[in-house]
C-alpha cells in the first residue's frame, strides 16, 4: 500500500530535478501521481507505464491553463508546488523584467496554483500543500541571490498565511528550504562559470557537511510532509541544507 495509500497527488516542475524524483518516489509509495511540466520532452519520460503516474503538459506562468488543469485533476490530497527559477546577481544587477521573471514563477504560479486546487481540497476533507522555497529566503542572505531570495522569501510568507486561514479545513501547508541539490539545473549553473570545476567546488563548500543534496533525501522529506505522519505540523519552513544555513 505505501505510506501514501491511495492519495493523489498533483505537481509542477516535475520534468527533471526535485520534482521528478518526488514524482516517482510519491508513486512508489502508493499514491496516485499526477505530474506536469512545461517541458513535455522530459515529462515524457517519467515512468508512467505500469505505475500510477499520469503527465500531462502545464506552463506554470499560464493562468487560465492553471485553471483548466484544476478542473481537470478535481480534488487531490497533496499538492506539491515545485515551480522555481535561480536568477544571479545582486540588488544592483537586477531589472524590473528580471524581477517579474522570478516573482512570477516563483511565487505568483504557486499562489495562483494554491487558489485554483484549494476549493476542492477543502470540499473533499483536506490535504497537504507542499511548497518549493530555499534556504536563500527569509532564512539567510546568500550571495548573488537578490530576486531569488525575495521571491523565494515570498513563498514562506504565503505558506504561513495559507497555513493560518485554512487549519480548521483540515488543510496543512508547508515549505521546503533546501540547500545545493545535484540537480539538471545546478549542472547548467555551474557549466555556465568560466572555471566549472572552480564553480562546483565553491557550490559544496557552502554545505559544511562537504557535499550537495540529493533528489532522494528531498523525496524522503517530501513524502513525509504529504503523509499523514506529519500530521500535527503546518505553515512551517522545513531546511535541508546539509548545514548551510547553520
Ligand atoms: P530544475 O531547475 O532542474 O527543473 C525545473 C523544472 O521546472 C524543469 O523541468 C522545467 O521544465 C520546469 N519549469 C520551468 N518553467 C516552468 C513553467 N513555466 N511551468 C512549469 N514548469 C516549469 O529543478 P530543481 O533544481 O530540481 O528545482 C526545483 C525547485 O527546487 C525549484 O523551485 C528550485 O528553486 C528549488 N530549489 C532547488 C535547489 C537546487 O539546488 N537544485 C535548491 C533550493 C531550491
Amino acid at each position: 500500500m505505501g505510506r501514501l495509500g491511495k492519495k493523489k497527488v498533483f505537481l509542477t516542475a516535475a520534468g527533471q530535478g526535485i520534482g521528478r524524483a518526488a514524482a516517482v518516489a510519491m508513486a512508489a509509495e502508493g499514491a496516485q501521481v499526477i505530474a506536469t511540466d512545461v517541458n513535455e520532452e522530459t515529462l515524457s519520460t517519467l515512468p508512467t507505464e505500469n505505475s500510477e503516474i499520469e503527465t500531462f503538459a502545464l506552463d506554470a506562468l499560464d493562468g487560465d491553463a492553471i485553471i483548466a488543469a484544476s478542473e481537470r485533476v478535481g480534488a487531490v490530497d497533496i499538492l506539491f508546488n515545485c515551480t522555481g527559477f535561480v536568477d544571479h546577481g545582486s540588488v544592483l544587477e537586477c531589472s524590473d523584467e528580471a524581477w517579474d521573471i522570478s516573482f512570477n514563477l516563483n511565487a505568483k504560479a504557486q499562489f495562483r496554483i494554491i487558489r485554483a486546487f484549494l476549493p476542492a481540497m477543502i470540499k473533499n476533507g483536506g490535504g497537504s500543500v507542499i511548497n518549493m522555497s530555499s534556504v536563500a529566503s527569509s532564512v539567510m542572505g546568500v550571495p548573488q541571490r537578490f530576486v531569488y531570495g525575495a521571491s523565494k522569501a515570498a513563498v514562506v510568507g504565503m505558506t504561513k498565511s495559507i497555513a493560518k486561514d485554512f487549519v480548521g479545513d483540515n488543510v496543512r501547508c508547508n515549505c521546503i528550504c533546501p540547500g545545493t541539490v545535484q540537480t539538471p539545473s545546478l549542472d547548467e549553473r555551474i557549466d555556465a562559470f568560466d572555471d566549472p570545476v572552480q564553480a562546483r567546488k565553491d557550490f559544496i563548500a557552502r554545505q559544511p557537511m562537504g557535499r550537495v543534496g540529493s533528489t532522494d533525501e528531498l523525496s524522503a522529506l517530501i513524502i513525509y510532509l504529504a503523509s499523514d505522519e506529519s500530521g500535527f505540523t503546518t505553515g512551517q519552513e522545513f531546511v535541508i541544507d546539509g548545514a548551510m544555513s547553520l
